[in-house]
């Protein structure tokens, strides 16, 4: 729930990443991702990244995979080097080596994992099965909070939206466990026939667990009916990209009042925040649903959707017949994918995930070399130059709203590489007498009960809200921060041996698209402070929303997969940031040369190096049923067109490449969008 903008989707236990000291000099441009039969103004993204597709077919085990996944796949290998490491030492006990050594070990024991099937859920099933009453109810969804899964709603702490400084209690939607609300309202063939495979996960996952043939097909009408409401209530994307909309600050005294299906007292005291005062209410028409169900649904009812949650929260951890019924629905029937990762992999990212800074620690320590922190230093600070410049010479903007936007520009808090302090991971215990289930479950409730303890205390600006091995970047705007973890800053995105068109064109263009974000249609109501405060004339706001909008139908427009579109407001504020951080990296790197031109590489200008470069991170294969579900949960556009449709706007690329009036590519000049 914590709102960054990241850079790059990636499932929420799939994020690693980092650098290499390897002495192999990767090429600024190679050029066997180019496919040069088709002419760069038909289809530049064919043109620049064909042979990259060629010679990477989609391996069975991934529903997408692009350059970010390359890297975020060497980044799994050497993370797993590490983690042989740790176990060829004999570690001291408690030590974060003992952690991480014995949680990826137990992850990889699939005999012991098969041979307890479902017996490590046996007692908090129990438990389940035998509640009765609101108090009882109240302490279940608090504790299942507190630990592995998020029925009817989710609570998080952050930055409160109009007090940056201090933070707050939070209340989000939650508990339709398919991910997005048109899979359970939308009436076309398509959602129909995925809600049919969901009852059937439903099923299988609760006679799996031991009900019998009838109590499971009971059951899982019960999921499904309890989500199908929470679904109809619920904010859609759009919605909630508002964030005006998603700040309804209110005393507990008052939810107590208005929303009384739960016990909140008892829920806060198990959930672990004892003494909060308010709450945020991000979506106040899904919690009047979600009270609705907490006082009308009958015991059982009550019973058989939390089981579910606490079931399919386990099956990861649990054995191969649940393991691979999630992988059934989550992974092919809605993504596609033909096969489950390898168990390494699996193994590797629960770790990784659940100790991510002490991973980090040594991934930094062993992958990530020093000067790369001080060239990004200066990097970040040829952009902000640009970007300021940018904002200078914009004819629609007043002095007035210039002059604080300089303010913003100049105040972006950046964070490179790693944090300056590290966390202490010495309040975990990992067990592996008891179940892999009961030590990752030990251990989320460990990292829930971190960032719940913040509750009315002052943000920390020095924590991360990303690892330092993945590979992705973020700007939060409730502290005006921009942050690259050493994941990212390798080939290629950051390459020390090409020369610097290439590498404006790659993490010049990151940095830009972050720092755009501050920008964006959703950064650009947060002040320099991080608070949500419009500091926009209105007639800026006006002239800034007419560009947004064009920029919103020309995604529209695009078609995904058969009939299906792009949506161009969900995607947006992502779309802002790409256009902006293209045209903002641009100038830093044209500043960079003082009027000298670089050579040809290649037979390649600096100009069409730095619009390759950018092209090719964006490199990859996808599914079918992949594009469509990224569709409608990703707020980034998909690869192809966050090449295609996003350099349609800039004209030093028609430019570069010499696309002119008639070329499928071509854009006439009063059609462009200039925002930043
Ligand atoms: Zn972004």
């Amino acid at each position: 729930m914590k709102k960054v903008m990241i850079l790059s989707f990636a499932a929420a236990l799939m994020a690693t990443g980092c650098t290499s000291k390897s002495v192999t000099k990767t090429p600024g441009i190679d050029l066997s991702n180019l496919d040069t039969t088709v002419a760069c103004g038909d289809d530049f993204y064919e043109y620049a990244c064909g042979g990259w597709m060629k010679n990477n077919p989609l391996k069975p085990e991934y529903a997408r995979y692009g350059s970010f996944d390359q890297l975020r796949e060497n980044n799994q290998e050497q993370i797993r080097l590490l983690f042989e490491d740790l176990g060829k030492q004999k570690a001291e006990p408690g030590s974060v080596a003992q952690k991480i050594g014995d949680l990826y070990n137990m992850g990889l024991d699939s005999v012991r994992l098969n041979k307890e099937g479902a017996a490590p859920i046996a007692d908090e099933l129990k438990r389940i099965q035998s509640l009765s009453g609101k108090e009882a109810v109240s302490a279940m969804i608090g504790e299942m909070h507190r630990t592995m899964s998020a029925p009817f709603f989710a609570i998080y702490v952050d930055a409160d939206a109009k007090n940056s400084s201090m933070n707050i209690a939070g209340w989000y939607q939650a508990g339709m466990n398919m991910g997005d609300r048109d899979y359970y309202v939308s009436d076309d063939e398509s959602s129909r026939k995925i809600r049919d495979s969901y009852t059937n996960y439903i099923k299988t996952l609760f006679t799996l667990a031991g009900y019998s043939q009838e109590a499971a097909e009971q059951a899982a009408a019960t999921v499904l009916k309890v989500e199908t409401a929470i679904a109809k209530a619920a904010f859609t994307r759009e919605e909630l990209r508002d964030p005006q909309a998603g700040y309804n600050v209110m005393t507990v005294a008052d939810l107590k009042k208005q929303y009384d299906g739960l016990d909140w007292d008892v829920y806060f005291k198990t959930v672990g925040l004892d003494s909060v005062q308010k709450i945020n209410i991000g979506q106040p028409r899904t919690l009047k649903a979600v009270n609705d169900l907490l006082k009308t649904l009958s015991e059982q009812e009550m019973r058989d959707y939390l089981a579910f949650n606490c079931i399919d929260g386990a099956a990861p951890y649990l054995s191969d017949d649940f393991v691979n019924a999630r992988f059934d629905f989550y992974s092919k029937t809605l993504s596609g994918k033909e096969q489950i990762e390898p168990r390494w992999k699996r193994a590797l990212n629960v770790p990784n995930s659940l100790l991510s800074e002490a991973v980090g620690e040594m991934y930094v320590a062993k992958y990530f070399p020093p000067e790369a922190k001080e060239r990004m230093v200066q990097l970040v600070a040829n952009l902000q130059t640009a970007l300021g410049q940018h904002i200078d010479s914009l004819e629609w903007m007043s002095a007035e709203t210039k002059a604080k936007a300089h303010e913003k520009l100049n105040t972006f808090y950046v964070k490179i590489g790693y944090p300056d302090k590290w966390r202490d991971y010495s309040g975990l215990t990992i067990d592996p007498k008891e179940s892999y289930y009961a030590n990752v479950r030990r251990a989320a409730e460990f990292e829930t009960l971190y960032s719940l303890k913040d509750e009315g205390k002052p943000v920390d600006k020095a924590k991360w809200y990303m690892s330092p091995q993945t590979v992705n970047a973020y700007y939060n705007p409730s502290s005006n921060e921009i942050c690259f973890p050493a994941g990212i800053l390798q080939p290629p995105f950051f390459n020390f041996d090409a020369d610097d068109a290439v590498n404006y064109g790659a993490i010049g263009v990151v940095i830009g698209h972050e720092m755009t974000h501050g920008f964006d249609d959703q950064g650009r109501q947060y002040d320099k402070d991080g608070n949500l405060n419009d500091w926009w004339t209105p007639e800026d706001a006006e002239q800034f929303n007419q560009r947004a909008e064009i920029l919103a139908k020309q995604y529209d427009n695009i078609i995904v997969l058969d009939t299906v579109h792009a949506n161009g407001h969900f995607t947006l504020g992502e779309n802002i940031a790409d256009h902006g951080g293209l045209r903002i990296a641009y100038t830093a790197f044209r500043n960079s040369l003082n009027g000298v031109e670089p050579a040809l590489i290649d037979g390649f200008t600096a100009d069409q190096r730095f619009y390759l470069s950018y092209a090719n991170l964006w490199a990859g294969n996808i599914r079918d049923a992949e594009i469509l579900r990224l569709t409608k949960i990703d707020p980034h556009s998909l690869g192809r067109w966050r090449v295609n449709a996003a350099l349609r706007n800039i004209d030093t690329f028609f430019k570069a490449f010499n696309i002119k009036e008639g070329d499928p590519m071509f854009l006439a000049p009063k059609d462009r969008v200039v925002i930043w």
